[in-house]
């Protein structure tokens, strides 16, 4: 199919963008990478008087360190981020995830803020700015605004910008302390969105663990930190029976639904078994701590 008629502007500027979509009266669409905007407008399943084009816009693609964050643009692609030799050494489980994103043709196109404004349930970076309690900075007609990630995703394919906010850039803060990590995803293909995913990163010392982050997608409409698992990681010592408990936890904790994908029962046990693998990968990263 074809789209319906749209009027098109690729400004040079941010402020540009902003008083273009604020203008369209909440009618209008950001076009960041296209590939999950583009399938919409042919599909007739978004019909925007106009698009914004972001990408003649200078300065919204980047990866840099400021202070103990790693601060990204939004318009940096997927490939950008997966290659980057910086994410991998500051944030891992980041690098890790980025080769399930899709397939390499669309990750050449797609950019972290197109992902995350698109807000899939199932997609990576959603659930990885959950699981590195990110903040992601929208910029509006009266400037900016910083958005916890947590409070970013509000259902399925929607968030919580104003229709004329464009997302600019995000802060990953660095989990510094933790010494081991494990991410673990099922899709039916590879490079299809995820069934269930998983990411685990911990401080262990010694026979304990001091501090965990858990977040997990594919069991509810948003992507989900699940502090009570990260809890449970820190109560007991670390014993050969860690990594069942750690899967029964979050059997218990979570509940997904059934849909043309998968069983609500399905997805509660794929969970479970990939949360063991990856307790697993990650108390083996962290070798036996230091004491
Ligand atoms: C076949 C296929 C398989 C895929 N598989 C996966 C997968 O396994 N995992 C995964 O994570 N993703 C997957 N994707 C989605 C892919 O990662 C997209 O690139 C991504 O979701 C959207 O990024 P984009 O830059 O292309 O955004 P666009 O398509 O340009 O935009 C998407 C939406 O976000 C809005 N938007 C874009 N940028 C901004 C911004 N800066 N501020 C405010 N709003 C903005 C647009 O208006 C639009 O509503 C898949 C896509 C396809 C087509």
């Amino acid at each position: 199919m074809k789209p319906a008629r749209f009027d098109y502007v690729a400004p040079t500027t941010l402020d540009a963008a902003v008083e273009a979509l604020a203008a369209s009266n909440g009618d209008g669409k950001i076009l960041a990478g296209g590939q999950s905007l583009m399938p919409l407008l042919n599909f007739r399943m978004a019909r925007p008087s106009i698009l914004v084009d972001l990408k003649r816009i200078e300065g919204l693609s980047f990866i840099d360190v400021r202070g103990d964050k790693v601060v990204i643009g939004a318009l940096t692609r997927h490939c950008e981020i997966e290659r980057s030799p910086l994410i991998a050494s500051k944030l891992p489980v980041m690098s890790a995830a980025m080769r399930y994103v899709a397939h390499l043709a669309i990750r050449n196109r797609g950019t972290i803020g197109g992902s995350l404004s698109h807000a899939d349930p199932a997609a990576e970076l959603p659930m990885l700015a959950v699981f590195y309690d990110a903040t992601i900075i929208a910029q509006g007609p009266s400037g900016r605004r910083k958005i916890p990630a947590g409070e970013f995703f509000i259902d399925a394919l929607a968030n919580c910008l104003e229709p004329d906010e464009i997302v600019v850039e995000i802060e990953f803060p660095l989990l510094t302390r933790h010494n081991g990590w494990g991410f673990e995803e099922v899709s039916r293909r590879f490079g299809d969105f995820a069934l269930a995913c998983i990411a685990v990163s911990i401080e262990r010392r010694g026979r304990k663990i001091v501090d965990a982050r858990v977040a997990v997608m594919g069991v509810a409409e948003t992507p989900l930190r699940l502090k009570m698992a990260e809890r449970a990681l820190c109560e007991a010592e670390i014993d050969s029976a860690a990594t069942g408990r750690f899967a029964d936890v979050l059997r218990s904790n979570v509940a997904p639904n059934t849909d043309i994908h998968a069983s609500s029962d399905y997805r509660r046990r794929l969970v479970g078994a990939l949360a063991e693998k990856a307790l697993t990968a990650a108390l083996h990263r962290a070798g036996e701590g230091s004491s």
